[in-house]
This record gives structure tokens, C-alpha cells and sequence, in this order.
């Protein structure tokens, strides 16, 4: 046993070394990834599963890094918000997401709702929700067209506070999602206690569901809870049609994957959006 802990001892230092390395590297060019205008978003298609219209879409960021090339945002969020740096990278997210949200609008996607990812600091932040309803009047955009997705370790930092301002939101009328559902701790227990419309399951309890029975009875169970509360379910990482067809039968309403469309920039969801009407 000793000698299997010295040999990961001297395999796993230099890789420690580089991890921090590189998170050194992304933490300088966070700092001034804004003002060189380095980040971009894609969007990410969610399709009624009985229709096959869309919906919606997910707006994901994308940071192109002089240094790194495209930095993964599982990467460089985590680490924007140990460093407060993503209260300045979440507030260009929203305004950018309402700003190409009312151009769609304009471009005759009025019915799109387009879905925004929120950090745990805008959760905590007490002006937040005046915040979404300055940009909502900046570009004369209405809430209907917006969803925020929020993860349950989004909210735990202040459980009140967060609660707080999503009843705010909803207020003003914007939909919530709870997302990565099927992966916390008390998930259950957020369903009851905060305003949402929407549940995303998480990738990770659909991806088995086309060979396992069991993964497949969870999800089903989930559906028929969302339907008893009147909520609507987006299954999360769809990648075969087995899972979408699976999907489908089970009752599931949107799904979001690689199969119905990868995350993509503005320029190619506007293609993708025109061929789809057709
Ligand atoms: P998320 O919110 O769960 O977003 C879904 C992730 O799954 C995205 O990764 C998306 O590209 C990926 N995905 C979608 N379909 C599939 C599929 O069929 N298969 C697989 N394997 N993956 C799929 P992405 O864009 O790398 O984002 C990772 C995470 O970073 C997001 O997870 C979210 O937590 C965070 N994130 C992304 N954009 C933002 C943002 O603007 N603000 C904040 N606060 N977080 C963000
Ligand atoms: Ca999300
Ligand atoms: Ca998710
Ligand atoms: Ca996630």
C-alpha cells in the first residue's frame, strides 16, 4: 500500500503543477477578458419532443483565450466565481443574452424564450432582480420571452435571499428552470419551495436510459411529478434517437442534445433557425 501511495505521490505532482498553472493562466486572462471582448454565446436549441418546433434556447458562454485557445466555461466559471469575477462576467451574459434575445424578437421569433444561466452571486445579489427588469425595459424586451436557469447549488448559499429574488422574477414575469435536476442532495425539497416552471434533467440521468429499465423508470417518475406540479420537463445531453423516442413515449415535453442541435454562434443559430421553419 505504501508503495502505491508513493507512486501516485510521484505521478499526480507534476499534473497538480500544471492544474494550477493553467488556473493561474485563466485567472490573468479573466482580467481582462471583457475589455478585449473575448467572449462570445452560443446557443443551444430545446425541442418540443411532440412537435418538433423549437422552442427555446439555451444561451452558453464561450471564451476564446489568447493563451488557452476555447476555455471549457465548467473550467473558467468556477473559477470567475472564487475570484469575483464573475459578478462583471454574469452581468455581460444577461445584457448580451437580452440584447440577440430582442433581435429574434425582431426577426420574427416572437414566441422564443430564451434560456439564461445564472451564478450563485447574482442569486445573493439584493438589486438583482431591479437589474433584469432595467434590461428588460433597456431593450424594450418582454419576460415572456426569457427563462433564468438556476442549480440548486446556485440557491443553497442564502436559501432565503435566493428565494427572495426568484419570487421577484417571477414577479416581473420571467420563467425559472431548475437545472441539472436528479444531481443535489434535496432537489425534491427546492421543487416545493421555489417558483419554477421548468425542471432540466441532468445529462447524466438520461444517458442510460435507452439500456437500463431503472434509469428509464426515474425519469418517468420525474415527468409525472413535473405533471402533477404543472411543470414542464427539458431533458438535458439527448445524443440518440433511442433516448428521444424513449423521451417521447415517456411524456417528456422539450429535449436539449446533440442530437437536436449543438450549441452554436449567432450567425449559424440564424441558419439553423430559417432551415427549421421550412
Ligand atoms: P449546463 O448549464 O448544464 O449546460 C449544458 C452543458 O451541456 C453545456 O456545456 C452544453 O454544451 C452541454 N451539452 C449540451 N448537449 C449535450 C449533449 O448532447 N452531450 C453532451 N455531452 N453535452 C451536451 P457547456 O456549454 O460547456 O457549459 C458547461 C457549464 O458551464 C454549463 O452547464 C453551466 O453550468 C456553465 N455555463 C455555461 N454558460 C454559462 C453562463 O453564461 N453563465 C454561467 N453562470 N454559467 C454558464
Ligand atoms: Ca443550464
Ligand atoms: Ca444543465
Ligand atoms: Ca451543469
Amino acid at each position: 500500500a505504501k508503495q502505491a501511495g508513493r507512486n501516485q505521490y510521484y505521478a499526480y505532482t507534476p499534473n497538480l503543477k500544471a492544474m494550477a498553472e493553467r488556473n493561474l493562466t485563466i485567472v490573468n486572462g479573466l482580467s481582462t477578458a471583457l475589455a478585449n471582448d473575448e467572449f462570445t454565446l452560443y446557443y443551444q436549441p430545446q425541442i418540443d419532443t411532440h412537435t418538433n418546433r423549437i422552442l427555446g434556447l439555451e444561451a452558453l458562454i464561450r471564451w476564446k483565450s489568447p493563451e488557452l485557445g476555447f476555455v471549457s466555461p465548467a473550467q473558467f466559471i468556477p473559477i470567475a466565481e472564487d475570484t469575483g469575477m464573475i459578478k462583471l462576467i454574469g452581468d455581460w451574459v444577461l445584457n448580451a443574452a437580452f440584447k440577440q434575445t430582442k433581435q429574434l424578437v425582431d426577426e420574427g421569433y416572437v414566441d422564443i424564450l430564451v434560456s439564461v444561466n445564472l451564478s450563485a452571486h447574482q442569486l445573493r445579489e439584493p438589486l438583482f432582480a431591479k437589474r433584469v427588469a432595467e434590461l428588460l425595459q433597456q431593450y424594450k424586451l418582454t419576460p415572456r420571452n426569457i427563462c433564468l436557469e438556476i442549480t440548486e447549488s446556485t440557491a443553497i448559499f442564502d436559501l432565503k435571499k435566493s428565494l427572495e429574488i426568484c419570487r421577484a422574477l417571477v414577479e416581473l414575469g420571467i420563467s425559472l428552470s431548475i437545472d441539472d435536476f436528479g444531481t443535489g442532495f434535496s432537489s425534491l425539497s427546492m421543487l416545493n419551495r421555489f417558483p419554477f416552471k421548468y425542471i432540466k434533467i441532468d445529462r447524466s440521468l438520461i444517458q442510460d436510459i435507452a439500456m437500463n429499465i431503472n434509469e428509464a423508470k426515474v425519469v418517468q417518475t420525474i415527468i409525472e411529478l413535473a405533471d402533477r406540479l404543472g411543470m414542464r420537463v427539458i431533458a438535458e445531453g439527448v445524443e440518440t434517437e433511442q433516448q428521444l423516442s424513449l423521451l417521447r413515449n415517456l411524456g417528456c415535453h422539450e429535449v436539449q442534445g446533440y442530437l437536436t442541435g449543438r450549441p452554436m454562434p449567432r450567425e449559424q443559430l440564424m441558419v439553423f433557425l430559417e432551415d427549421y421553419k421550412k
